[in-house]
């Protein structure tokens, strides 16, 4: 193993100053080097005739020198050498800008392979610094796929490429096999030093393919297997088991009776809280499948068992709303509820804050901050975050380090497929709420273009002449650069002037100071607002069920289950919910896209199609951190690869025998050091 750990500085070529140019990409052992992937390739393994050469299109050919090269001074700073070559299709003038050398280097009559582009117009063709190599020559730079990497100053192409061929040529005999015979055998994989010399040079696109497949699948597997261990290792940390009072009285408690699926989670975290281990839990549920009533109940174990359980929700409106909410609820079970807001008075702060520590409360809510920052708690034994989506991994855990190891239970309303869960929340075991309450309606939608505006407009004075309140949604605040986006300011004023000047209009966007927020929400909750024109603020768990029409402006600048997200915000009382989503996008894709949501109100349906159409990278935009970066793989493209990597870890996991195979050592080491880090 001695030489795959070597420092690159024992290459040829790599003195103290490349060394570190490396050392800046990453780069310090052979292995590094060799793991250092290529980002593209330059198809140069055709031979194109001089005559069949496309203008912008960079091709190989193979041509005499029939002229010699000469160079002309054309001023400072400015050397162009001039030669022409020829096959026997055709005759091109080379030139070469300062690099005088190549006269040197082009001798008249002897033949070459080039790799250019060309350019051109009526005047004649030419081409400009074509790289070279005599036929005789083993090709290097033409004849074959080009690798080309991700650059930095300092280190061109060519010289990575060749100081990675010197690597492989003295270590790839010491490149530990990862992934044994017989899992390489079922998943149809290439063997490891196979697939690091056709990454670096590509025999075949074919054998470039093989070689990838092989690589995005090894690093899937360790990935996987890194959490599946991580996560077995986590179970190891204890906490005296919760003793689980009998559902029926909390369910007792509640105006409605708990859904099958509701049942069935309380139970996985009822398990969970008895077992003797610390929970770490992802519930997944569709927007109004009664996720708060399941953190309830959670939060209604841990008081029974004199602890102290904290609700963390993205937005100060959400932390109000669920403590109004749950303080009825929890209140005749015994269970105190206070509110911990960044727009309550200093003083009410520390009062609350006092109470915390002093256990005088039994369920904290809050906004992430406040919970996390300057609050100590008495006794804390769980934390449930709301609508996960919107804090990033980091978060998570220093929040874990809140109280001494305390149950976590995160939730989330943008429900995704398993193989992705595993991959985001990989560390998270994972319930799924899949049934809504019974008697909900669906929401009927409808995609318009600017053409409908004035039978909407009509729809939404109906709805106010009902009782019912709308909101409408835009994407930006103000008016800006794009004059076709929508802004929530403008429109507020153009309908409340123009359009229902007998209505009350309110604006709601994310610029206001929290206190105006609440009110403006608080006073739209109450019935004294006909219409709310906001931004996505209200798109997450707001609550007010006399609302029954949603309108979004440039729906089309909303991922799919943002929107779906929206939606939820009607047809959270009696009365039929509608919604509608103005679009003046024309694109066939993006037409389907949203298409997509007035045919269906699954929210799991409705993100497998999101995902399906845009890809995780875009779907979880940039609002998702703590996605991982892979070097190979793409969550996007390689979707298939992903899944066999998982069936593969959650076999390799559940076996009592093949971790312990020799085979694998060098596997569990690679994940030992990888996930060390992460500990
Ligand atoms: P979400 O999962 O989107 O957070 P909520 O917990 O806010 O959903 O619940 C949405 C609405 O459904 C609330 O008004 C809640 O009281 C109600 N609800 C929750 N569970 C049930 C149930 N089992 N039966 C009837 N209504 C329910
Ligand atoms: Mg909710």
């Amino acid at each position: 193993m001695a030489r795959l750990f070597d420092s690159v500085r024992y290459l040829k070529g790599v003195g103290e100053a490349r060394a570190k140019t490396f050392a800046s990409l990453g780069i310090s052992t052979l292995y590094d080097l060799i793991s250092y992937f290529p980002r593209a390739y330059e198809d140069r393994s055709r031979i194109v005739p001089i005559a069949e050469l496309q203008t912008d299109e960079p091709a190989c050919f193979r041509a005499f020198v029939t002229s010699s090269p000469r160079t002309h001074h054309i001023r400072k700073g400015l050397d162009l050498t001039k030669l022409t070559v020829a096959d026997e299709t055709a005759r091109l003038n080379l030139t070469f800008f300062n690099q005088s050398y190549v006269a040197d280097n082009l001798e008249y009559s002897r033949e070459y392979y080039f790799y250019g582009t060309l350019t051109g117009d009526y005047l004649g063709y030419a081409m400009n610094n074509p790289v070279f190599e005599p036929v005789e020559k083993p090709g290097v730079l033409t004849r074959r796929i080009m690798p080309i990497y991700p650059l930095t100053a300092g280190l061109h192409n060519n010289l990575i490429s060749r100081t990675v061929q010197q690597a492989l040529d003295a270590c790839l005999g010491e490149l530990p096999e990862l992934l044994p015979a017989a899992l390489r055998a079922q998943y149809g994989l290439c063997d490891a030093a196979t697939a690091y010399r056709e990454i670096h040079a590509p025999s075949s696109f074919e054998a470039l393919e093989t070689a990838r497949h092989r690589l995005i699948f090894e690093e899937f597997f360790i990935f996987s297997v890194g959490l599946s261990l991580l996560r077995s290792g986590r179970d190891e940390k204890t906490r005296p088991g919760f003793t689980v009072p009998a559902l029926s009285e909390f369910e007792a408690a509640l105006p409605f009776a708990l859904t099958g699926a509701q049942k069935r989670v309380i139970g996985e975290i009822a398990a969970d809280l008895e077992s003797g281990r610390v929970m770490n839990r992802l519930v997944q549920g569709d927007v109004g499948s009664g996720k708060t009533a399941v953190a309830a109940a959670a939060a209604w174990i841990t008081a029974r068992n004199g602890q102290q359980a904290a609700l963390m929700a993205p937005t100060e409106i959400l932390a109000e709303q669920h403590a109004k909410g749950l303080e009825p609820l929890l209140a005749p079970l015994g269970v105190r509820v206070a509110l911990l807001t960044g727009s309550m008075t200093p003083a009410q702060k520390k009062n609350a804050r006092a109470a915390i520590a002093a256990h005088e409360a039994d369920l904290i809510v809050g906004t992430h901050a406040l919970i996390s920052e300057a609050t100590s708690f008495s006794d804390l034994g769980l934390v449930v975050a709301d609508e996960q989506h919107r804090f990033g991994v980091a978060q998570r855990a220093a929040l874990a380090e809140k109280g001494r190891d305390p149950h976590l239970l995160v939730m989330s309303a943008t429900p995704i497929p398993r193989t992705l869960a595993l991959i985001l929340y990989g560390d998270l075991d994972l319930s799924v709420i899949d049934e809504l309450p019974p008697g909900r309606q669906t929401i009927d939608t409808f995609l318009v273009g600017e053409d409908k505006r004035a039978r909407i407009n009509a729809f939404i004075r109906k709805q106010a002449a009902e009782g019912h309140q709308v909101y409408i949604v835009c994407p930006a605040i103000e008016e800006g650069e794009d004059e076709s986006l929508r802004s929530a300011e403008s429109w507020a004023e153009t309908l409340q002037q123009a359009v229902f000047p007998d209505l009350r209009v309110a604006l709601l966007h994310g610029k206001m100071k929290s206190a105006q927020k609440e009110e403006i929400m608080g006073a739209f909750a109450r019935g004294e607002y006909d219409i709310l024109v906001a931004t996505t603020v209200v798109e997450v768990g707001v609550d007010v069920p006399n609302a029954t029409l949603m309108v979004v402006e440039n729906a089309d600048r909303f991922g799919l289950s943002q929107l779906h997200q929206l939606r939820g915000r009607v047809g959270r009382g009696e009365a039929k919910s509608y919604c509608i989503l103005f679009t003046a996008n024309r694109n066939p894709e993006t037409i389907k896209r949203l298409k997509a949501l007035c045919k269906t109100n699954d929210g799991f349906e409705i993100s497998r199609e999101d995902l399906a159409l845009r890809g995780p990278g875009d779907f979880f935009g940039t609002r998702q951190h703590g996605l991982p970066a892979f070097k190979v793989g793409s969550l996007e493209l390689d979707m298939q690869t992903l899944q066999d990597a998982q069936t593969a870890a959650a076999d390799f996991v559940s076996s009592e025998e093949l971790p312990k195979r020799p085979e694998y050592q060098p596997l569990l080491e690679r994940i030992k050091a990888l996930f060390a880090s992460t500990d």
